[in-house]
């Protein structure tokens, strides 16, 4: 087992991020992110024993965790389902997880136990978690980028995640649960609306009376999105898959919702903003949609994409991106510190989130081919107690 190196940056961070998970990387990774230690006492989990279809996901009985120095135990109450969960449990080059492999990195619960050198008095408390996983010592980590940090990870992709009675954290993972939010609301607004902030705010700098196009309204980011743009004064086109989901894009918040399934959202965009297009695209679908934003953004507009979730080659023009202007913005998570800025306006009212079903952790299965099968509006929630 290789030593951390602390604060030493490798040359390239991009060969290390398409290279995440490999077995280089794997062991430091245990090393550096969790030092909890197995108890004799069991916890009902749901666990991969093997990437495939929801039938993999199998419930268990296995060892608790105990968290170690500077860690949290959590009991998890809800564990908010993500696209991320369907990726790390289907498998491909990118995902290499230890088995049995705990999915889920957006969780609410309380602190059930602390590690060394972290005061007792939080036992009790209600928490939410953040789903970054950092070093914590590093230029980007003390700069508050913890997540362009070289050892980050998420929750449930290369670290044990909370589809499980607990999760073992470090104690810089909690944060303030936002009010008087259910525990299945509070984890329905953890990675989408962190993800949403920083494409709209740090990327896109979004601006008041900005026309913005959110794709997917229905998806986590897609609902975060819409009321992140509203928040900063900017005005909604929305795009959506079917007729109550754009009836609901619209109670978010959206002026304007299309229906992808039956009208070109480019023709549409272009009579809605007189010919001139929208000033931000929010992308996390990628493919043929990703091709067709760039005709649907103004010249000098920018594109912030965070997923592809059908498919991460498009056919880009680039005459369109040089002759016009184009600005686009890769955008993964953001940083630990937003995520209180978001929990902030949520706890006040202003930001909520969306919950489409609560799940009994037993079911698991059944929420993935839920999601899968694009049937949702908002987040799916699992809880582990249920
Ligand atoms: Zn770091």
């Amino acid at each position: 087992m290789s030593a951390p190196s602390w604060g030493i940056e490798r040359e390239s961070r991009s060969d290390e991020r398409e290279d995440r998970g490999s077995s280089r990387d794997g062991p430091l990774r245990f090393t550096m992110l969790t030092s909890a230690s197995m108890s004799d006492e069991l916890m009902d989990a749901v666990v991969l024993r093997a990437h495939g279809g929801p039938e993999v996901l199998a419930r268990e009985r296995i060892p608790r965790p105990d968290p170690g120095p500077g860690e949290v135990r959590v009991r998890v109450a809800a564990v908010a389902l993500n696209h991320m969960d369907l990726w790390v449990r289907k498998g491909g080059p990118a995902f290499k997880v230890e088995y049995p492999h705990r999915l889920g990195c957006d969780i609410a619960g309380t602190v059930d136990a602390v590690g060394a050198g972290v005061p007792a008095a939080l036992v009790g408390d209600k928490v939410v978690l953040n789903p970054g996983l950092s070093c914590g010592v590093c230029a980007a980590c003390l700069g508050g980028a913890d997540h362009l940090c070289r050892h980050y990870r998420i929750l449930g992709e290369h670290a044990q995640g909370g589809y499980a009675e607990h999760i073992v954290v470090p104690r810089a993972n909690l944060a303030p649960f936002p009010g008087a939010l259910s525990y299945a609301e509070a984890a329905a607004c953890l990675l989408p609306f962190l993800t949403a902030w920083q494409m709209l705010v740090r990327k896109a700098r979004v601006a008041p009376g900005e026309i913005v196009l959110v794709h997917g309204a229905g998806a986590g980011v897609g609902v975060a999105a819409i009321q992140i743009a509203r928040l900063h004064g900017a005005r909604v086109i929305a795009t959506a898959g079917a007729a109550a989901k754009l009836e609901r894009a619209r109670a978010l918040g959206a002026e304007h919702a299309i229906d992808y399934t039956t009208q070109d959202f480019v023709a549409e965009v272009k009579k809605l903003t007189d010919r001139r297009g929208v000033d931000i695209v929010i992308d996390h679908v990628g493919g043929d949609t990703f091709a067709q934003s760039i005709r649907a953004v103004r010249n000098g507009g920018r594109i912030v994409t965070c997923g592809a979730t059908s498919g991460f080659q498009p056919a880009i023009d680039l005459r369109h991106v040089f002759f016009r202007q184009l600005e686009i913005l890769g955008s993964t998570m953001g940083p630990k510190g937003d995520l209180f800025t978001v929990l902030g306006h949520v706890a006040a009212g202003r930001l909520r989130p969306v919950v489409h079903a609560v799940l009994p952790l037993s079911r698991a299965a059944d929420a993935h081919r839920m999601l899968e099968a694009r049937e949702v509006f908002g987040k799916v929630v699992l809880e582990p107690g249920a």
